[in-house]
């Protein structure tokens, strides 16, 4: 790697399973602020949910599946294997070791602003500055922040993807982006009702192969 600065997006998230929501937020962030790289960081357990329906292994083969032919998208297993070792999942410990890995890149965690509006309720919230950007995408509804959240960010905001490239962690950053209408509860929801001809084009055909043949999210 050298001297030279890398970018590098994560896009945390249980991926259970992986859809066109997630790829299509990755694709539009990774060119939007020019990143050498994207990682999906597939939760083993998640803290702020409840059990996922696919196992580790199951969401890991999809999101593998889904990321085959992509050029700079890499899964990122080191929460999935803080999980196998038992320990708990949080986002601040997963960026530390990203921090450690990549001491000079400039990190973006990436979320939704579903995600984004519940941050303050996120283990040591506030330090997670100190190892990255925060990239916030709008999903269907725009969510309002609450107050100590807005408090944190405000000075924090950066105008531009260019600013951001300016330091290595610390802002905040809204990307604008269409909504994607997909979501795993929803895909998840359409499998165990047998109603699967409606999320066909919400999903890699890989990806929903797998679900079938793994008999994933049935009733
Ligand atoms: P669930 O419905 O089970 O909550 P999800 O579809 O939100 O799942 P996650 O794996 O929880 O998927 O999401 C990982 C990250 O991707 C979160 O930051 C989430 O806000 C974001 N995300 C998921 N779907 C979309 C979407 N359609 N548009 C924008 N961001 C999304």
């Amino acid at each position: 790697m050298g001297f030279e600065q890398r970018y590098i997006g994560c896009l945390g998230g249980t991926f259970d399973p992986v859809h066109d929501g997630h790829l299509a937020v990755a694709a539009h962030a990774r060119l939007a602020l020019r990143l050498d790289e994207m990682r999906f960081i597939p939760a083993g357990v998640p803290v702020h949910r409840g059990v996922p329906g696919a196992s580790p292994e199951d969401r890991l083969a999809m999101l593998r599946l889904a990321l085959d032919d992509r050029s700079g998208m890499i899964v990122d297993e080191r929460e999935i294997r803080n999980a196998r070792a038992s320990q708990p999942n949080y986002t601040l410990h997963t960026l530390q070791s990203l921090r450690a890995d990549m001491p000079r890149a400039m990190l973006c965690w990436i979320v939704g602003d579903d995600a984004f509006a519940a941050l303050a309720t996120w283990h040591r919230w506030q330090e997670l500055f100190d190892c990255a950007h925060f990239i916030v995408v709008t999903r269907e509804t725009r969510r309002e922040l609450p107050e100590t959240l807005r408090a944190f960010i405000r000075g924090r905001e950066a105008a531009s993807a260019e600013t951001l490239r300016q330091q290595k962690s610390g802002l905040v950053y809204h990307l604008a982006m269409p909504p994607h209408v997909a979501s795993a509860t929803a895909i998840r929801a359409a499998i165990a009702e047998n109603r699967t001809g409606n999320i066909q084009n919400l999903l890699p055909e890989t990806v929903l192969a797998y679900i079938a043949q793994r008999r994933l999210y049935r009733a």
